[in-house]
């Protein structure tokens, strides 16, 4: 028998009210950064390890992820976004082999989360699991919906676990067949004999950075921002790029916003804000605030001579203006900006939405209220007691 539920992990309905008695100041507009991992799972492998297998299976919960690139499957018709849970009943027998799955993490109350890719559904916008409609869309273009955060956590981490196990089903030492192992932690070679390697998902560190400009200018203080080309109108947001191999992630701040902008980082300037899986398919941003070198003549805002290999716009943005532009939108939905949903004019400067870490680190800037951070950025981030 079906056993379908709206997604509730404990902490949703506690993040909800904390949120809400937190909503009259700034720093409660800033959310935790998307996609980090829920604060009410558990991540110690042990506790899987320790029990019985199918026990923990049968007992379990399950995240349906197709594999149609960045698709997944979610409530049909539900505005919240909430999470498409199934139960080890439900799941067709094919499913239940151990390749089939990976585990995610382990809730306070015993209940073990799984993933599970439901190979059938590939390539269509709605589809039937267990029997029950749900719409199937791209993870990134609902994501700023999603009610809950540890929602958006999960279904982030089930997506990327289950495209490890798709992208790593042979070794690259050997080119032997390789198995999942340990709950789905890894893969191992299945060539025992004269391998008998162990992969492991690997995560691409990448530098994303706001650059504020180094003094007032008239009287105003200015951020660094910058467009791609296939980005909607309007759209501006921080620069970003990966560390190379051998490369700090400072120096890669540092590298990148010259190579991008033709602006020069004050290296004593750089500050760590905070990090965010970005599994698209397997980065980790990490996000730094930085101080641009004075400009020539000194005084003035630094030159800017971007890349248009790689930007089609870069400029100072003053404060002031895009302080402006976030509170004028407030009332649709939100501090984050998105032209295509939210009714303002396509052409009009927006931000990219609470999706992505860009949209923290400009906020945090535009309202002034300093780095982020569980006490003084995401009200939310806490788990309720
Ligand atoms: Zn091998």
């Amino acid at each position: 028998m079906l056993r379908l539920r709206m997604h509730t992990l404990v902490t949703c309905a506690g993040l909800a009210t904390h949120t809400a008695a937190a909503s009259a100041s700034t720093s409660s507009m800033l959310q935790r950064p998307w996609f980090t991992h829920g604060s009410s799972l558990s991540r110690d492998r042990a506790q899987l390890l320790a029990e019985d297998q199918d026990a923990a299976l049968v007992s379990g919960v399950f995240v349906p992820v197709t594999p149609a690139g960045e698709s997944f499957t979610l409530i049909s018709g539900d505005d919240a976004h909430s999470l498409l849970e199934l139960r080890h009943a439900d799941l067709p027998a094919a499913h239940l082999d151990v390749e089939e799955w990976a585990w995610i993490g382990c809730r306070p109350d015993g209940q073990h989360v799984f993933a599970v890719e439901m190979q059938e559904e590939t390539g269509r916008a709605a589809v039937k699991v267990a029997g029950i409609e749900v719409d199937v869309s791209p993870l990134r273009n609902v994501a700023d919906g999603i009610a809950c955060p540890d929602d958006a956590a999960v279904l982030s981490t089930a997506r990327g676990i289950l495209h490890f196990h798709r992208t790593h089903q042979f070794c690259s030492s050997c080119g032997a067949a390789t198995k999942a192992y340990k709950g789905g932690a890894a893969r191992a070679c299945t060539n025992r004999d004269s391998c008998g390697a162990r992969v492991y998902p690997r995560v691409d560190p990448a530098a994303i950075m706001l650059v504020t400009s180094p003094a007032e200018v008239d009287g105003r203080t200015h951020a660094l921002l910058g467009r791609k080309r296939a980005w909607p109108a309007g759209r501006f947001s921080t620069l970003s790029g990966f560390s190379e191999c051998g490369e700090s992630l400072e120096e890669a701040v540092i590298r990148e916003v010259e190579e991008e902008s033709g602006v020069r980082v004050r290296k004593s300037s750089l500050r760590f804000v905070v990090t965010q899986p970005w599994l698209f398919p397997q980065s980790l941003m990490v996000g730094f605030t930085a101080e641009a070198e004075p400009g020539q003549p000194s005084g003035g805002l630094p030159e800017v001579r971007y890349d248009k290999d790689e930007l089609e716009d870069c400029r100072w943005f003053p404060r002031d203006y895009v302080r402006t532009r976030l509170v004028d939108h407030e009332g649709d939905g939100g501090i984050s900006l998105v032209a295509d949903t939210s009714g303002t004019p396509a052409e009009e400067f927006h931000i990219p939405g609470k999706v992505s870490l860009a949209n923290l680190l400009i906020t945090q800037w535009a309202h002034e209220v300093g780095p982020w951070s569980p006490e003084t950025g995401g009200s939310n981030f806490e788990s309720p007691s």
